[in-house]
């Protein structure tokens, strides 16, 4: 008898489509073994009544995330020992709850009861995300039948918050206001929250999946996993250019276009049709491989638009072209005039921070000025809208002694920071109260430095790049680092000159280049101050 040789079978990549369904990843068997929408009834029937210790670990480290559900980070855990430790020794027996907020549109009662949640359950905490969500720590399982009851009873939702769900939908904080805007895409976001959140046709996706739909380009559209943008055809009018497989993270990849323009009608649609793709042809074999931009960037994009027509819409898209980019990032912040005449007042919390106590006030301070509209940014700003000429100046004196301003130094207004090890179990160093800090220290040391234009400063915990390390202008990624005099400390890998929009390019990350946490004041203040030495006319920190 000859040798026979082996049959070598190609491994997969855990896609549907093709058949390669087994073997599972442990994430891929939770998600088999039960949809993670199921998970609301074990916590409203079983856990909040027995407490946190009744929870089967499946459900804590997995399924209640798509409810917005998160353990916490155990309190006292440096973080030398993140990655050396299990996930059951990271966590805490509390939990961060995410409310998404698709659009970031809320109404002033919202914005109260999401301050009264805060001060009852969350020991007054909140933060606004670069998702335009409110974010809560300190939540326990007890208290979720409540904060359920009351989110829900004003339409708010945590469903899909998290986990590999189609997640919170970014929109212009000034859609259907701008003076700016041609078309309103809100009916869009709304169409698609109302068809497909906390539907099981989309509860089991490879990854999270990130949209943004918007008019003007103020939504991060190049690092979403799909994005429509406004564009008007020459032939058809206003309507939308797409965009898909962008994402940050230690892969990052900046979205591509799919050369095609969609009427607002037809845009819940096309959304279906690629998350289709992305479910059904997704990477599910190795978790790090999952996003849709592994695919976009494998398949390229002509061959990922030829599979969304000729699978899954049945039909040819209108090819159409790149809206003109803007001169400069798009945040809102200031005083602006809305198209009926009223004005729009964006504010900036240091680094999204606020707390329950502020949003109460907040809701309470637009009132007193005759609005009833608030909006969240995805630069973690907060915009109050329909504000009258004769009430602005009021306001922005009353938000101001809130710490929430309308006219920050350039520093408060392009900074950022993601949760960091105060609460996240990922996280290697501290960002939020850093970043306030190196924030009120910027304005006291670069007060003689006006940039042209902001120069944006990331703070992140770990590679997870949650705030955007690699597109901005000075990206901080967390990690341990060894100080002048030998010891191990909290520090930042710097990456410089990112952007989006015209800068659109992910930083330099410069070998060694590291900084102490203690130290981060003195690097950006030597680094602007050559900069602004240097510069040529014009220039953008970016360039
Ligand atoms: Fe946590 Fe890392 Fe994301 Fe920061 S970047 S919130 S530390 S996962």
């Amino acid at each position: 008898m000859p040798p026979t040789t082996p049959v070598k079978r190609k491994r997969g990549e855990g896609q549907w489509k093709l058949g390669h369904r087994e073997p599972l990843n442990p994430n891929e068997r939770t998600k088999k073994d039960d949809d993670g929408l199921n998970v609301r009834a074990r916590i409203e029937n079983v856990y909040a009544k027995r407490g946190f210790d009744s929870i089967d670990p499946a459900d804590l480290r997995g399924r209640m995330r798509w409810w917005g559900l998160y353990t916490q980070r155990r309190p006292g855990i440096d973080g030398g020992r993140t990655a050396a430790l299990e996930p059951e020794e990271l966590d805490d027996s509390y939990f961060m709850l995410r409310v998404r907020l698709d659009g970031g549109a809320l109404t002033t009662e919202q914005l109260r009861a999401l301050g009264e949640i805060s001060q009852d359950h969350a020991r007054d905490t909140a933060d606004v995300t670069d998702r335009q969500n409110i974010q809560y720590h300190w939540i326990d399982v007890v208290d979720m039948p409540a904060i359920w009851a009351k989110l829900e009873g004003l339409g708010m939702v945590t469903t899909e918050a998290c986990g590999d769900t189609p997640r919170v939908v970014l929109g212009s904080p000034v859609a259907g206001v701008s003076a700016d805007e041609v078309l309103d895409p809100q009916p869009a976001i709304d169409a698609i929250v109302a068809r497909y959140v906390g539907n099981p046709e989309f509860s089991n996706l490879p990854r999270k999946f990130k949209s943004a739909i918007s008019w003007q380009q103020d939504v991060a559209h190049e690092i979403n996993d799909v994005s429509f943008i406004g564009s008007v055809h020459p032939e058809h009018g206003p309507g939308f250019d797409v965009w898909v497989g962008g994402g940050l993270s230690t892969n990052p990849k900046i979205a591509q276009r799919l050369g095609a323009w969609v009427p607002l009608d037809e845009v819940p649609d096309v959304w279906a049709g690629i998350i289709s793709v992305f479910r059904d042809y997704g990477y599910r074999r190795l978790r790090h491989r999952a996003r849709i931009k592994f695919l976009v960037a494998d398949w390229g994009v002509e061959e990922f638009r030829r599979v969304l027509e000729d699978e899954y819409l049945g039909r040819k898209l209108i090819d159409g072209d790149a809206p003109p980019t803007p001169e400069r990032p798009i945040d809102h912040v200031g005083v602006h005039r809305q198209v009926d005449g009223r004005n729009y007042v964006g504010v900036a919390p240091a680094s999204g921070r606020v707390s329950g106590t502020v949003l109460v006030a907040l809701a309470d301070a637009v009132e007193k000025a005759g609005s009833g509209r608030v909006r969240l940014t995805a630069q973690q700003k907060i915009v109050v809208l329909d504000v009258a000429d004769d009430r602005v100046d009021a306001l922005v004196a009353e938000l101001n002694t809130l710490g929430l301003q309308a006219d920050p130094s350039p520093w408060r207004r392009a900074t950022m920071a993601c949760t960091g090890i105060e609460f996240c179990k990922l996280a290697i160093v501290e960002t939020k109260e850093r970043a306030i800090r190196l924030v009120e220290e910027l304005e006291k040391r670069l007060a003689d430095v006006v940039p042209e234009h902001p120069i944006s400063i990331h703070l992140n915990g770990c590679p997870n790049s949650c705030a955007r390390t690699q597109v901005a202008d000075i990206g901080l990624k967390g990690q341990i680092v060894t100080d002048a005099a030998g010891e191990q400390v909290e520090g930042f890998q710097v990456h410089l000159g990112g952007g989006l929009g015209l800068d659109s390019g992910f930083g330099r990350k410069l070998r060694g280049l590291k900084v102490t946490s203690a130290e981060l004041g003195d690097y950006v203040d030597r680094v602007v101050r050559r900069f602004a030495a240097q510069r040529t006319e014009g220039e953008r920190f970016a360039q």
